[in-house]
């Protein structure tokens, strides 16, 4: 049997990887909030990843709205399906550009953990009631809420207790923070950028959405392959190519020729520009990162119109297709509905948010407990509060695209 003593060299240590003098060395790291031992052969931005993928909030990742809240078919990406596929794209852009691949894994992996019910329907719910309180819903900050107080698993200490780089990445890798705005963020220095690894979060998780909502958009049948033809010019221009090479592939291997292609060049395109800037820059360490007027990782001109192309294109014609907006303005109802009933009626919640009640504000609690919920959990909530039935399978799901493309 090993014991500590015993153990073979090759586990008392972890390997380092050749990181570029640019990264965030695992010697830079501030460390944790409460100072713990080190592991014998694992990393500290292992660890972090390890502890969120044990986590009950990444657990409910699967069970979340990624898209579709009526998965029409099981191959539609779910939340948990998306921030996987995030992971893989962030570790080959970390691997490429010799960045701390643990540290990102660990920002992708735990990214979307404070993701509310029901997507971004879910979000502007929340958001919407938590104004009336001149208060406010962020999943980011929802999920720093998350890893610092509601994961409950050890004995020591609430939480997590994540890297001060993992926390910092969670909330500042899709934007910038106020210090005056949000004093309660003072911690993460908010007049500095983060370092690249977090940088690169929001890019690869948009990357990844856009290729898969055009897979599923055309799986669900509220697009065609047609449609992106007419529409999106750099698909048109790929899917030639591919019908040139393959003239008589079936029309959905096309179809994932294309979407391989288009996730390849801009991942290419991502690593590219990026390397390019940070030379341009003439960064040498993670400090100059942080002291950069402006973010380092970001896709060239040419690929971040197509970028913003894709997204306009899947908002007019899936996002905002009358199928999935009518389900948008339900969910929201629906949830408006549930956190009004808490509001009035605190006695309804688990003990463990009435116990908070003396100490933190009533929306507040109401907003922590629904968000944490998964579609599934929210919807039973609802059928018991309102004694009836919700059906989410929408009756026009699956007809012919042409009816139900574009609100
Ligand atoms: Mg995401």
């Amino acid at each position: 049997m090993l014991t500590a003593e015993r153990r073979p060299l090759v586990l008392q240590c972890y390997s380092v990887p050749m990181y570029a003098p640019y990264a965030l060395l695992p010697d830079d790291s501030r460390g944790r909030r409460y100072p713990e031992p080190p592991h014998p052969y694992r990393s500290d931005f292992q660890r972090d990843r390890d502890r969120v993928v044990h986590s009950r909030a990444f657990r409910r990742l699967e069970n979340k709205t990624q898209v579709f809240t009526y998965r029409g078919s099981d191959h539609f990406r779910n939340r948990l399906t998306h921030t996987i596929e995030v992971t893989q794209i962030a570790r080959t852009v970390a691997s490429a550009l010799r960045l701390n691949s643990d540290l990102v894994e660990t920002l992708a992996l735990v990214h979307d953990i404070g993701h509310p019910p029901f997507g971004h329907a879910g979000e502007q719910a929340l958001d919407r009631e938590m104004r009336t309180f001149a208060d406010m819903f962020d999943h980011n900050l929802h999920a720093l809420r998350i890893v610092e107080h509601f994961e409950l698993r050890y004995p020591e200490f609430r939480g997590l207790n994540l890297t001060f780089e993992v926390r910092e990445g969670i909330i500042k890798h899709s934007r910038d923070w106020s210090a005056a705005e949000f004093p309660e963020l003072g911690e993460y220095l908010l007049d500095q950028r983060p370092p690249l690894e977090a940088q690169l979060i929001d890019l690869t998780d948009e990357i990844a959405y856009n290729v898969a909502d055009l897979d599923d958009g055309v799986e669900s049948g509220i697009i065609s392959i047609e449609t992106i033809r007419e529409h999106l010019p750099s698909f048109e221009r790929i899917w030639l190519e591919v019908e040139q090479r393959y003239p008589d592939a079936l029309p959905k291997l096309k179809l994932s020729e294309c979407l391989r292609r288009i996730l390849d060049r801009m991942v290419s395109d991502l690593i590219h520009a990026s390397g390019h800037r940070i030379r341009a820059a003439r960064i040498n360490r993670s400090r100059e990162v942080r002291a950069y007027p402006e973010r380092l990782i970001g896709l060239s001109a040419e690929g971040d119109a197509e970028r913003r192309a894709t997204k306009a294109f899947l908002h007019a014609y899936l996002y905002d297709s009358l199928v999935l907006s009518s389900d948008r303005a339900r969910l929201e109802n629906l949830i408006s509905q549930l956190f009004r009933f808490w509001l009035a009626h605190p006695e309804e919640l688990p003990q463990s948010y009435q116990d908070q009640l003396p100490d933190e504000k009533p929306e507040r609690i109401v907003c922590d407990y629904s968000a944490g919920m998964t579609d599934n959990f929210i919807i039973r909530e609802y059928e018991r509060v309102a004694g009836e039935a919700f059906g989410i399978r929408h009756s026009v799901f699956g007809q012919d695209a042409a009816s139900v493309t574009k609100s």
